[in-house]
């Protein structure tokens, strides 16, 4: 078993996307070529998004639109720890400091009344109201933006969290990397209210192309503008008239060329993706000793996985009798960001973070893929239930 397949997909629409990538052949446009507006224009209808550039990777997109934004040195940017490094590694190489805020435990996404905390923490200096990282402790930051992750495929509580960016005067930018597809209260995501939203095309993403690529979405038509010059080397007029500093951020005609055919199914592999998941629920809901996903009512999840909670100390057992009967599954996350030896210099303690070490010591993601058949997810279900016993 493959914990994703991605080959099941390739055979359905390979001939498609052969004709797709000979038509790029043929007229040579490799760089920004006629796909890249036709992609572009496809996930504004599919998002409601008003704009959207296409760009080199979900790091980058992050990336990007924090320069836009003018952040960097002295300033902090709130996200949570419980997701990919990449979230925090765009605010840190920009010379702001990355602020973690818990998650909650049930969505795994970022706590609002945390960050309520820790916003007041980093305007006050006062690290009795929430955990502050040495930089936030040592000097007075100013508080310029939030980044919600919509972890595992579901979104954030922005009903919550938008309030409180506006009362505090802060930008939001959702990291929908994992999320793309998904909907709130029937919005879909990367168009949920947010002053920008960045996703991700990684292969393994539920969108994926065949190499890296992200885009950004944002209602703002003058970020949009901003961004268009940044993703080309800060071009003014022309791209020898550069304005500002930025970087080569565009994505590949080629890539954009596979997205096109792999969005045409994408819709039909979401349903695919929410069937697999209730067949999971179904087949593991019996089990005491798990802790299944959690989707707020108001969410429909993209599944980019189906992660579930094994206490007391079993996980690791339980991953290694899944990977005994050839049954593949993954950790996200081993380490919460705030631990990682990359930030050692921000001086966090482990329980600064207490929700998001639980999780992660307890997580598993298991296969999933819009492919899965109900008898696989009844295998794995069953592997569980023996390794459980
Ligand atoms: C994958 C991912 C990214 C980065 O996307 P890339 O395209 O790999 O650069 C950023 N944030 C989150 C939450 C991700 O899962």
């Amino acid at each position: 078993m493959q914990f994703i397949d991605l080959k099941i997909q390739q055979e359905r629409i390979r001939h498609k996307i052969e004709m797709r990538l000979k038509t790029v052949l043929d007229h040579g446009q490799y760089i920004m070529g006629p796909e890249i507006i036709e992609l572009e224009q496809q996930l504004c209808t599919f998002t409601g998004a008003k704009h959207c550039l296409t760009c080199s990777s979900g790091t980058d997109a992050l990336i990007m639109v924090l320069m836009a934004w003018g952040i960097g040195q002295g300033d902090a940017v709130f996200m949570p720890p419980f997701s990919f490094f990449a979230t925090a590694e765009a605010v840190a190489i920009l010379g702001a400091v990355p602020i973690f805020v818990d998650i909650e435990p049930l969505t795994f996404n970022i706590c609002p009344t945390s960050l309520t905390r820790a916003i007041e923490a980093v305007q006050t200096g006062d690290t009795k109201i929430y955990a502050l990282p040495a930089p936030a402790r040592q000097t007075r930051l100013k508080a310029k933006a939030i980044i919600p992750v919509d972890l595992f495929g579901q979104a954030a509580n922005y009903e919550a969290l938008l309030p409180i960016a506006k009362e505090h005067n802060l930008l939001v930018l959702e990291d929908a990397a994992q999320a793309f597809g998904g909907t709130r209260h029937g919005h879909k995501t990367c168009s949920l209210g947010c002053h920008a939203a960045a996703t991700s095309f990684f292969p393994a993403k539920p969108l994926g192309c065949y190499g890296d690529g992200g885009a950004i979405f944002t209602d703002d038509a003058n970020l949009k503008q901003v961004l268009s010059s940044i993703r080309v080397h800060g071009k003014g007029q022309d791209k020898y008239d550069n304005i500002r500093i930025g970087l080569n951020g565009r994505m590949d005609t080629m890539q954009a060329a596979i997205l096109l055919e792999k969005l045409s199914i994408f819709t039909e592999e979401l349903k695919a993706r929410q069937q697999v998941s209730t067949w999971y629920t179904e087949y593991l809901c019996s089990l005491a000793e798990i802790s299944l996903p959690h989707i707020e009512t108001a969410n429909v999840s993209a599944w980019a996985q189906y992660s579930i909670l094994i206490g007391q100390g079993k996980r690791d057992a339980v991953a290694a009798y899944l990977k005994a009967a050839n049954i593949p599954t993954n950790i996200y996350y081993p380490m919460p960001m705030h631990i990682l030896q990359a930030f050692k210099h921000l001086e966090y303690m482990p329980e600064d973070m207490p929700i998001s070490m639980q999780c992660s010591r307890s997580i598993l993601a298991l296969p999933f893929h819009p492919y899965m058949e109900e008898v696989q997810v009844c295998q794995v279900a069953d592997c569980i239930k023996k390794a459980l016993l």
